[in-house]
């Protein structure tokens, strides 16, 4: 065995590969960008070295430089996690030209199934079945429009050298052919510089499942199936293993079939066979199809470690330092079900967009396995993927392991960031996929219901208002309010656009009533240490600088919305001065007439036990007053009106 690794990689699957090499007493050598210097897989090795800026390719895209922090720190071999280096040919050939142990296949084994069409040329000698359609390199525009129409439609067109979605194009008619074959050849010439494409059989009815294999160079075991099927734009969103509705027949042809795949091709390591299934009819053992072959450690592995037992980083390591295959297929044994959702931090409602943000607040149920790479503090950087952690849950049956992914969704608590967490809680209580009837088209038949945000209750108000003016927990009668006489407070807030003026009386150190933006009043009380909103346990919650976090409903976000910022910009043409919330007006210090500069204070508005300062948005003249000191006011109501500034210049 290896003494010391080199991870050439970041994020949750460097920690994840550190975790069994430190089970293993193997040390580990922890690499990282300027961005990731405070990172959790820095933390976690027992080395950590600097290779350079930000960006992928000043950094983890430099092999040659890898290559040498592992010659330098002493390490044998190198993990390369997936994604980034993990596939890349070259680099296997470097490593191993450098006198070190590449932890994955061979550079023989990764050019094979490199590309999609020469994969599937060799796929289909070695009797593993292919997806009908032409993958030759003959890459005429019109020869290919003649094998679609052979093929017949719907037909897909893939970049050859495709990944990660890029480069597919879903074909319905042949009018539609050529314009959607240019714009697969562009997206692949600019994601993969390689404008090559294959046009197959579009599936009717497809679902994703997909053969973990093993190989020690010599012989291959499988590991099993995971279903994939729940995608969202070609990426994986929920996967599981094993596969609803599997049989054991087909299991056997479709192991069988991935061993074959791998023996074919002298595999070494953990790699993973993709299949395209026909589930028009349910699961046949003739429906299924070879699409490629991933030569790495996949993102869904643990579903397959939850099943069977096995740690695959443990065989990566012991393979890949000349151990044979740590077990034979009989040996291997499938026990419950289990399910892994990617929590990414992203907007859903903006159409999935990646986001961004430091996480005020990073908490995972203590009884599932989450695997991530960062923690409470750490910041989700534009420079790669924005996933924050994989869920992983397993039970005895599919219905209980789903339970508790829908349990273990509800309890994760994200603040700092929006997540699809409500997203992953909508999809798992999906009717079809709770029956196990899923396909690749599921999400998108359904994916107005499932993107839809859950709207705020009134006692996730009150309990956000109580915290974000710091009546919670009850403060001591020493900081402020008298307990036997009930003082209004105000405050307004804002979820997502949608802004409420609360009012909190505060009865006493264990009860506070708040009447939320509609009227709706809230009682909350302090019961034996515990707060109760209307009767209901009060939800955890986090707080950072003017905004809280209410756990319930996958995380609530409440932004504590600046009255006074709200008075100097509240009116659209800037000419009037309102009051921004009801009050009494306690001085007026403007005069008609007056010359005023932005930001001069004319008067004081006494609101909620506390007085605002109203101040002039810009610079300009007084000409007119319209409330007298002593009014009584409400919201919204004019107080001054300066002239109206000249047209600008044309
Ligand atoms: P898996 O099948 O293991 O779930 P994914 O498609 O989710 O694989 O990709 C795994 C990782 O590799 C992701 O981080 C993704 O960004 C990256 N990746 C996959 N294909 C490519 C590609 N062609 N180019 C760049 N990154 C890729
Ligand atoms: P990538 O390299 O981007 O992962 P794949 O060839 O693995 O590309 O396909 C990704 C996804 O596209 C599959 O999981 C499936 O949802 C869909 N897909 C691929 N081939 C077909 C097909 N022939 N018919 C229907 N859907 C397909
Ligand atoms: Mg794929």
């Amino acid at each position: 065995m290896f003494d010391k690794i080199l991870i050439a990689n970041r994020g949750e699957i460097a920690c994840r590969v550190i975790e069994t090499a430190r089970a293993m007493g193997v040390r580990t050598v922890a690499v990282f960008s300027e961005a990731d210097a405070g990172a959790r897989h820095v933390a976690m090795a027992d080395e950590a070295v600097p290779i350079g800026p930000p960006p992928p390719s000043e950094s983890y895209l430099k092999g040659d430089l890898l290559i040498e922090v592992a010659l330098r720190t002493g390490a044998q071999a190198i993990h390369p996690g997936y994604g980034f280096l993990s596939e890349n040919p070259d680099f296997v050939a470097a490593v191993a030209a450098a006198g070190l142990a590449f932890i994955g296949p061979s550079a023989d084994a990764i050019r094979a199934m490199g590309l999609k069409d020469a994969a599937k040329t060799l796929m289909e000698e070695a009797g593993v079945p292919v997806v009908p359609g032409y993958h030759g390199a003959e890459q005429d525009d019109a020869l290919l429009a003649e094998k679609a129409g052979e093929i017949g439609y719907p037909v897909l067109i893939k970049a050859v050298a495709g990944g990660g979605g890029k480069g597919m194009r879903q074909v319905e008619a042949p009018g539609e052919f050529a314009q959607a074959l240019a714009s697969a050849r562009s997206e692949a010439a600019t994601a993969f510089g390689n404008s090559d494409v294959l046009v197959e059989k579009f599936i009717v009815k497809p679902r994703h499942i997909e053969v973990q294999v093993f190989g020690d160079g010599a012989r291959a075991v499988h590991l099993f199936e995971r279903d994939c099927s729940l995608q969202r734009r070609h990426q994986k969103v929920i996967e599981e293993a094993p596969a609803p509705g599997m049989t054991e027949e087909m299991r056997a042809a479709m192991g069988q079939a991935a061993v074959r795949a791998a023996e074919a091709i002298g595999y070494s390591g953990a790699g993973t066979v993709e299949f395209i299934v026909d589930a028009s009819e349910g699961l046949r053992p003739d429906r299924f199809w070879f699409m490629e072959m991933n030569t790495r450690l996949q993102v869904e592995h643990p579903v397959t470690e939850a099943i069977t037992g096995v740690d695959l980083v443990e065989w990566q390591l012991r393979v890949a330092s000349g151990e044979s295959l740590p077990m034979g297929q009989h040996e291997l044994l499938i026990t419950g079900h289990a399910f892994e959702a990617r929590l990414y931090a992203e907007d859903v409602p903006k159409g999935f967009l990646p986001a961004t943000g430091t996480l005020e607040h990073l908490a995972f149920p203590g009884d599932v396995r989450a695997d991530t790479g960062v923690r409470s503090g750490d910041t989700i950087s534009p420079f790669y993927d924005p996933m924050i952690a994989k869920l992983v849950v397993h039970g005895p049956t599919r219905a209980i392991a789903l339970a508790r992914l829908r349990q273990a969704l509800a309890r994760c608590e994200v603040a700092g960031t929006v997540t699809n967490l409500t997203f992953l809680g909508a999809l798992a209580r999906h009717p079809g996929f709770s029956a196990g009837d899923v396909d690749t088209g599921l999400i998108a038949r359904d994916i107005d219901a499932l993107v839809a945000e859950p709207v705020p209750q009134p006692v996730h108000w009150a309990q956000a208002a109580l915290v974000i003016t710091g009546l919670w927990p009850a403060q001591d009668a020493a900081t402020g309010f008298t307990l036997w006489q009930p003082l209004a407070r105000g405050v307004l807030l804002c979820h997502r656009g949608d802004e409420q003026r609360l009012t909190i009386r505060a009865m006493g150190p264990d009860r506070h009533e708040i009447e939320t933006g509609d009227g709706t009043r809230v009682v909350a009380r302090r019961q034996a240490g515990q707060w109760v909103l209307d009767g209901r346990p009060a939800a955890a919650f986090a707080e950072a600088a003017g905004a809280v976090t209410v756990f319930d409903a996958y995380g609530l976000r409440f932004e504590r919305v600046d009255l006074l910022e709200r008075a100097a910009g509240a009116d659209g043409d800037g000419n009037v001065i309102e009051a921004p919330m009801p009050g009494m007006v306690r001085s007026m210090s403007a005069a008609p007439g007056q010359r005023v500069a932005a930001g001069d204070r004319l008067a004081v508005l006494e609101a909620m036990k506390m007085e605002h300062a109203l101040v002039a948005a810009r610079d300009g003249v007084v000409e007119e007053v319209l409330v007298a000191e002593g009014t009584q006011v409400e919201a919204g109501a004019a107080l001054i009106r300066l002239a109206a500034e000249d047209a600008p210049a044309a």
